[in-house]
């Protein structure tokens, strides 16, 4: 167990909720796409005394004292993340993805602006204009989605809806798309009606930087992000853009739509930036994508029904109504047999966003504990059986994730 010693000491009741919960990390196969296993290092940062320090504004320009050092981290956090994609600009103080797009929102649109994303049962993010989201609420959304035949991105009609609609910001990226994301034909349809692309690589953002998938920051206005998923970071965000919309990038996340930056998670998305930079980093992100194509090409062998027929990122949707049961069902009894994932609506879903026809499973944790495609297979193996025989497989299946997650433990 992690050594958490003056937790235990100052406060028992949560000492001992977080050890349970470690041993759920551990005991459980954690199939969650958004999430990932941080390195010891980020939780350092990220746990660390420059929790402590308040520094509102910008490093050299900020409302407080004695921020030298924390300038420092900042100014690293920056530079790594602009050279990890290539970037002109970079803003590293948002507290997560959702304020990262926020942000973005607030520096190039008025309230009632048009802005165009993805629907949720597509793919898309609630900060992308979900009714019930402050995106949904302050502009006039739009959505598109994909082809019924693909189950990709419907190109064409997105670009009639550009030029139908005008919007002011046109927004790639999404939360459970399985294939690659077209960030230049985006672009080059956005700019062609004066919109601006935003891309969200909240999921992707670690392939990204391992070049396992195209790079939004050569064709996009602005590029939001989230840390924390197969980055492989602390829960955070960051904004990249060019040059010269720096300055209104900066001001719409401070004062704009924030606070005083986490310094500490700050910290951590710098080291996090760093071990991106390594080949070690690129072949965990390769080893992640192949896991998720193993596991896509077993389990429709299994017989059931992928999303557009497999993947090419760290992400599968199973279409698991056709086998019958609904999301929630297989969410449930999954859990039961300690693999965790969540329900997911499916394109042109029937059931309630409560319900849902679909499953989306993840490789990024998985890989992080080092499996590779041998296991996934394993893996896919375990969910078919579940998917197509319920309850009565959850004992054996439990026992099998039970041995295999004691093979591979997350912090030996
Ligand atoms: C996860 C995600 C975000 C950020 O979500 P947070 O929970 O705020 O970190 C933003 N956009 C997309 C597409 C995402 O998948």
């Amino acid at each position: 167990m992690t050594d958490y010693n003056e937790i235990r000491k100052a406060d028992p009741e949560i000492f001992e909720i977080m050890e349970m919960e470690e041993k759920r990390q551990e005991s459980f196969l954690e199939l969650i796409a958004s999430e990932n296993i941080v390195s010891k290092a980020v939780m350092q940062a990220a746990g660390s005394h420059l929790t402590n320090k308040y520094a509102e504004g910008y490093p050299g320009k900020r409302n407080y004292g004695g921020c030298e050092y924390v300038d420092m981290v900042e100014e690293l956090a920056k530079k790594r993340a602009m050279s990890l994609f290539g970037a002109e600009y970079a803003n590293v103080q948002p507290h997560s993805g959702s304020q990262a797009n926020l942000a973005v929102f607030q520096a190039f649109m008025k309230p009632g602006d048009t802005l165009l994303g993805m629907d949720i049962s597509h793919g898309g993010h609630i900060t992308h204009g979900s009714p019930e989201n402050l995106s949904g609420k302050m502009y006039n959304v739009i959505t598109y989605g994909v082809r019924r035949d693909t189950e990709t991105i419907d190109y064409d009609k997105v670009e009639d809806l550009i030029r139908i609609h005008r919007p002011r910001i046109v927004i790639a990226g999404a939360s459970a798309y399985p294939r690659n994301i077209d960030f230049k034909v985006m672009s080059e349809m956005a700019h062609r009606y004066d919109a601006l692309l935003m891309a969200d690589m909240a999921h992707i953002a670690g392939l990204v930087a391992a070049e396992e998938h195209m790079n939004p920051v050569e064709y996009a206005d602005v590029v939001t992000s989230a840390t924390n998923k197969t980055l492989r970071g602390p829960r955070g965000g960051f904004i990249l853009c060019r040059e010269e919309y720096g300055k209104l990038i900066d001001r719409a996340v401070f004062p704009g739509t924030q606070g005083g930056p986490l310094m500490n998670v700050i910290a951590a998305k710098a080291v996090c930036f760093r071990e991106a930079m390594t080949q070690k980093f690129r072949k965990y992100q390769k080893q992640t994508v192949k896991n998720a194509k193993t596991l896509a090409e077993r389990i429709m062998a299994n017989g059931i029904r992928v999303v557009s027929g497999g993947t090419d990122n760290h992400l599968i949707l199973a279409d698991v109504y056709r086998s019958g049961m609904t999301g929630k069902q297989a969410e449930i009894l999954l859990d039961k047999a300690h693999i965790t994932l969540n329900k997911c609506s499916i394109p042109f879903e029937t059931l309630s966003p409560f319900e849902t026809s679909g499953i989306r499973i993840g490789t990024p944790s998985v890989t992080s504990r080092g499996f590779t495609e041998k296991e996934c297979e394993k893996i896919a193996d375990l969910i078919s059986l579940v998917i197509n025989d319920g309850e009565i497989a959850v004992p054996v299946v439990r026992g099998e994730v039970d041995r295999l997650t004691k093979e591979f433990p997350i912090y030996r």
